[in-house]
């Protein structure tokens, strides 16, 4: 019985990510299950008096309590740092549990922090209504622009974070030349990778320090359940990042990371699968709407760049209609097969219009100012035949007159 090979880095470092997905993290049992197994236990016994006292100083590895450690989701914790080509990974309960712990765990009062001004709707209200309650001052920038980070740049300048592409506008950020400033200057990059997921794009390999991950999306792709992961060094995960998560608590159910971990093993096929039904999708777009945002189709300003950091383009892409939110709702109530949602990265196509829904508490500056126009539609595409869902479709801008 090979029973703990995917906790091995002597043996999973020679594995390719197919293998990883499959099988990293594995630790069996004495029963031998083929699965994973879910641990369901907050709390461990423990052999002797001697044994959970070398555990709490530190001096002995084990299992202490359930809001450090569990052995499923530290079966999962392995699985994503191997995926992510990371030294170790730590998970929290939902994907803004991590990003708001990425953050809250490094910074202080006084410190400074550029980010790409596109980012996920919740991440900008923890920099613009959080931080900044605590003495942390943030500058948003075009994430496109190197010249714009490295302008903003001050000697207090401890983090730089960004999502590329971004949700929902699809602006690609640099990922090898904005970590590569961040490293000339000290400073920590981190790169929230939900929207590619390490199958298309692995952002450590390129220059980030750390990776931060809504695992909601495309790891579970199947509309289950929430999760978030954080990997980078082993420096940065167990001195960095774990002291706080154990103190504060944001972790992540036994369940759910089972969850995840079979969602994992399946990765690989839905996230090529899905991004090429998404391209056919945007093919057919491309000559039906007025204005069409995908990193995979030559018509996007970083077509290039985005060929050059992703293996490939991903599910989702955004559109815009004219008519605005009228003709947008129209044209959503219309879908006969595609589902209305804000979701992403499902196996189920989904069609989201974010100024009403998403970027709904922004306010309509900052929105603009990240390109999210009440015409702009997101489209998250998934498994089923890309004729059918051209047809949905088609019909249903016919209906809202377009
Ligand atoms: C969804 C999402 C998040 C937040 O994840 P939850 O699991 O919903 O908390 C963060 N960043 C990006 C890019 C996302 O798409």
């Amino acid at each position: 019985m090979k029973r703990s090979t995917g906790q091995d880095r002597s043996i999973t470092s020679k594995w390719r990510p197919a293998t990883c997905a499959v099988r990293g993290g594995t630790w069996r049992s004495e029963q031998g299950e083929t699965s994973e197994a879910l641990f369901v236990n907050s709390g461990y016994s423990f052999e002797d008096a001697h044994t959970p006292a070398a555990r709490f100083a530190g001096e002995e590895p084990g299992n202490t309590y359930g809001r450090t450690q569990n052995p499923t989701v530290q079966m999962l914790e392995e699985r994503i740092a191997l995926m992510e080509g990371a030294e170790a990974c730590r998970v929290q309960a939902s994907g803004m549990a991590a990003m708001s712990a990425v953050m809250l765990c490094q910074l202080s009062a006084g410190d400074h922090m550029v980010i790409a001004r596109a980012l996920f709707g919740p991440t900008r209200w923890v920099t613009d209504n959080l931080l900044p309650r605590f003495g942390i001052e943030v500058t948003p920038v075009d994430g496109r622009d190197l010249d714009a980070w490295k302008a903003a740049i001050q000697p207090n300048t401890k983090l730089f974070f960004f999502e590329t592409p971004s949700n929902p506008t699809m602006d690609i950020v640099d990922i090898a030349a904005v970590c590569g400033l961040a490293r000339e200057h000290g400073i920590v990059s981190v790169a929230d990778n939900a929207m590619a997921s390490p199958a298309l794009q692995r952002p450590l390999d390129l220059g980030a320090d750390v990776v931060a991950h809504s695992a909601t999306k495309l790891m579970d792709g199947q509309g289950r359940v929430l999760a978030g992961a954080i990997a980078g060094s082993a420096e940065f995960i167990n001195n960095t990042l774990l002291p706080f998560q154990r103190n504060t608590g944001p972790i992540l159910s036994p369940f759910n990371a089972w969850v995840i971990l079979k969602g994992l093993e399946t990765l690989n096929l839905r996230a090529n699968a899905q991004a090429d039904n998404a391209l056919t999708v945007g093919k057919f777009l491309e000559g039906r709407v007025p204005r069409l945002l995908h990193p995979g189709l030559p018509s996007h300003p970083q077509f290039e760049l985005a060929q050059r950091q992703m293996s490939n383009c991903g599910s989702v892409f955004a559109f815009e209609i004219d008519g605005g939110r009228k003709a947008a709702h129209t044209f959503l109530d219309a879908l006969e097969l595609i589902d209305i949602s804000n979701h992403f990265g499902d196996t189920k196509t989904l069609l989201c219009h974010n100024a009403s829904t998403t970027h709904s508490s922004l306010s309509e500056e900052t929105r603009l100012a990240m390109g999210v126009t009440q015409n702009l539609v997101r489209i998250s595409v998934g498994l089923e035949d890309p004729q059918d869902l051209i047809e949905d479709l088609d019909q249903a801008l016919v209906k809202a007159g377009l």
